[in-house]
């Protein structure tokens, strides 16, 4: 076994629980599994059954009390909130804040939760709508600011507030807006995170923005209004490069995994860097795809003259591309030199290598 890897069963138990304290929700996310599958008939988490499972973790560091549901529903969550605080350093939930109500925004700060992450997804009302399912963004916004007025009153500095944000191409122009409103509102944390995709509602590959935005939304991110043609014409240079011009209209899901490959290298020149690192561009794809791939790390080389750095085991594309090869053995260096050094390497772990590669069964 190769160090640094965990053993099969570990030393101690977890330090780090994770409860879902309620099933219920009172969002209608249209990027969440909750909203269009019905798994399981609504139920709470008791405190009574928190207390059991906490007895089997003798040491807790940290509780986390969400999972698919809206933990303000839960009526018994304030005092799941203060038994953990007995037990861990933090105590932390996400929460839609739409029932954050006066009342329950005083009793949070006595409950001694630590961190309260309230999920947002918008700036405007007619955004959130549309994300969350139900017209609350002004209930939410007020119930925040109420949370963080009171802090202030009370002089406590937790929950640590913060808002989130699961960008997506629906709400991503709205983005500096939301950092305006966390300002606005009194709020000095704000995350984002990545649209993880189902094909459920909103949740599409189409709709996701991770390695994938487009120029024009970079553009209005660094605060400047795209020039629609000059984006047009980056965007067909680009594809150009990469060979994929009369494609360009083609949705995700039409591309094959090499097209998608070549998209991701355009979408990595885009932001024109001065090193490009391929992470196994050839796994996964049949062999004339592989020379594919490998004829265009060798153009894009040529044409851009930028540092490449390519992580594979596939030892004909690092022959045909690297000028210098590196191997890694169990986390070291055992070779560094060009392609015809590696093949006359005596070095036992290179011959090892060389030579279960050049069996049928390793092709
Ligand atoms: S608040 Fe959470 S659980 Fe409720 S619908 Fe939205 S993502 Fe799903």
């Amino acid at each position: 076994m190769a160090t640094g890897m965990r053993p099969a069963v570990v030393g101690e138990l977890p330090r780090s629980l994770y409860l879902e304290t309620t099933n219920r929700c009172d969002s209608k996310c249209q990027t969440c599994v909750r909203t269009f599958r019905t798994l399981e008939p609504p139920a709470d988490l008791t405190l009574e059954r928190a207390r059991a499972i906490a007895e089997q973790f003798p040491r807790l560091d940290r509780v986390v009390l969400h999972g698919i549901g809206e933990p303000l529903l839960n009526p018994e969550i304030f005092a799941i909130i203060a038994f953990f605080k007995t037990r861990a350093g933090s105590v932390l939930f996400n929460s839609d804040a739409i029932s954050l109500t006066p009342g329950r925004a005083a009793r949070l700060i006595e409950s001694g939760l630590d961190e309260y992450r309230v999920s947002v997804d918008a700036a405007t009302r007619a955004t959130y709508r549309r994300v969350r399912g139900v017209d609350q963004f002004d209930r939410v916004v007020g119930n925040v600011r109420g949370l963080v007025e009171r802090q202030r009153e009370t002089s406590r500095t937790t929950p640590r507030v913060s808002l989130w944000f699961t960008a997506s191409r629906v709400n991503v122009d709205e983005l500096p807006a939301f950092v305006d409103l966390a300002a606005d509102l009194g709020v000095a944390e704000v995350y984002v995170q990545r649209l993880v995709f189902n094909d459920l509602g909103l949740a599409t590959e189409a709709n996701a923005l991770h390695g994938r935005l487009r120029l024009r939304e970079r553009a209005r991110l660094d605060g400047r209004e795209p020039d629609e043609e000059e984006v047009e014409r980056k965007v067909r240079e680009l594809l150009e490069t990469v060979e994929l011009d009369e494609s360009a209209d083609a949705m995700p899901a039409d591309l094959s995994t090499g097209m998608k490959r070549a998209v991701a290298v355009a979408r990595a020149l885009a932001a024109e860097p001065d090193c490009i690192l391929y992470d196994e561009p050839t796994t996964m794809v049949d062999p004339l795809m592989a020379a594919t791939i490998t004829a265009l790390i060798l153009r894009l080389k040529e044409k851009f003259r930028k540092t490449s750095i390519v992580v594979t085991h596939d030892v004909r594309l690092a022959e045909r591309v690297a000028d210098r090869l590196v191997m890694l053995c169990d986390g070291r260096v055992c070779f560094f030199g060009t392609a015809e050094e590696w093949q006359a390497s005596a070095d036992p772990e290179v011959e090892s290598f060389r030579t279960l590669d050049a069996m049928p069964s390793a092709q």
